[in-house]
């Protein structure tokens, strides 16, 4: 019996859309090369993004879908309810952070400005000399991977898995693989970098960034620490750039993050671009100065150039849709587009106005 749709790619985006069709009574089977790709690289940062009102939607919509998800996770997700404190460096960058909470505030979100004692008995560890902080107790952190292979065994029997690399889309809801044609009712791909090659029109293309894992030491950071900066440098649109991030895991070690690179599609550590990362990282944080780095990677987060994913039905293929592009927020926003992808598949109400995903905005070829 062919499955109702065939899923390429199973990172976190192929993941949560499998969940979600299955949850919906519908048959997956998905496909993947087992590519180290980008949820296996990435952070693992659930955060409420609002540069744009569709990033903000689609953000904050996840949020609330990964709260129902949050009980039911295994030890091994290694859900952790750590918040986010953007931090502000100076006057301007505090005025950042009293728009941001506004514009939170008005999506119903909830966060409190910290003002720098109030910042320093928060996180005594952060340098001297800060402006304050904004503090959005709703963020989060997960491990990503787990919570990929979490997801596609919520629904045993509705999902089945075929690991193998899909060389060609046909027009007729098939693929061709190494492990043969495998055949479905609909296809969705969600290949992340890898949809581009398979899909050529498709716009995505590739934002290096590196991350630095600290060795175990007994708990000095609680929140995960984001400089405002950070989102100038996300949405930087070349060269290389570095804006800090830094993450509390839950066995003692600092996840250190992040740089930027365009026009890079090697997973090479770049030894130049990551001292430029540590250092900046300990000018915010001095204590990790005496802290042992135990290892440092490179992966590739799956861009587009307004900054959003492309979810929804490719315009010129009936049977193709697409869930890919989701750059340095797919972790988070996973659910969403998973919610999304379930509704505009089985024609059922979406939670969220689809139209800024809709990927035609970005087709160089429907
Ligand atoms: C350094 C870094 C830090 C990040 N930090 C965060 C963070 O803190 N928070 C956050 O929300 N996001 C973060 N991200 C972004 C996040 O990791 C990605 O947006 C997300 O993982 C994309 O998921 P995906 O499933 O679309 O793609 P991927 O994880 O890349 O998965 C694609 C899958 O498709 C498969 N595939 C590809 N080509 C083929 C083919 N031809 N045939 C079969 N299978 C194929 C691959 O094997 C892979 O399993 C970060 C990314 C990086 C690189």
């Amino acid at each position: 019996m062919i499955a109702d749709v065939l899923i390429v790619g199973a990172g976190i985006i192929g993941a949560a859309c499998a969940d979600a069709l299955a949850g919906r009574g519908l048959r997956v089977h998905v496909v993947d090369a087992r590519l180290a790709a980008a949820t296996h690289a990435g952070m693992g940062h659930l955060l409420i993004l609002d540069d744009n009102p569709a990033e903000l939607a689609l953000s904050s919509r996840s949020m609330q879908l990964w709260r129902r998800w949050q009980p039911e996770l295994d030890d091994a997700c290694a859900w952790t309810s750590c918040g986010t404190i953007w931090i502000a460096a100076n006057d301007a960058e505090a005025a950042l952070a009293r728009h941001k909470q506004a514009t939170l505030a008005a999506a119903g979100i909830a966060s409190e400005w910290l003002d720098a004692p109030t910042l320093a008995r928060a996180e005594p560890a952060l340098r001297t000399g800060l402006a304050g902080g904004l503090h959005v107790p709703s963020d989060a952190a997960v491990y990503a991977p787990r919570v990929a292979s979490w997801l596609l065994a919520r629904h045993p029997g509705r999902i089945t898995f075929t690991p193998a690399r899909v060389t060609h889309l046909n027009d007729d809801a098939s693929v061709q693989s190494s492990a043969g044609c495998l055949q479905a009712g609909q296809v969705l791909l969600a290949a992340g970098l890898g949809s581009a090659a398979l899909c050529p029109e498709l716009p995505i293309f590739a934002k290096k960034g590196h991350l630095v894992i600290t060795d175990r030491y007994p708990r000095q950071v609680r929140h995960q620490l984001v400089e405002l900066g950070y989102m100038a440098s996300a949405h930087q649109a070349e060269g290389d750039s570095v804006a800090v991030n830094i993450q509390p895991r839950p066995t003692g070690q600092l996840l250190i993050g992040s740089t930027r690179q365009f026009g890079r599609e090697d997973t090479e550590v770049d030894p130049p671009l990551v001292s430029r990362l540590l250092r900046a990282a300990m000018q915010t944080l001095p204590g990790l100065a005496g802290a042992r780095a135990i290892r440092t990677w490179a992966g590739l987060r799956p861009a587009t150039n307004d900054g959003l994913p492309l979810i929804g039905r490719h315009p010129g293929r009936g049977r193709l849709w697409i869930a890919a592009g989701h750059e340095g927020h797919g972790v988070t926003t996973a659910p969403a587009t998973a919610e999304l992808i379930a509704a505009l598949m089985t024609g059922g109400a979406p939670a969220l106005d689809a139209t800024p995903y809709r990927p035609q905005r970005l087709l160089s070829r429907p």
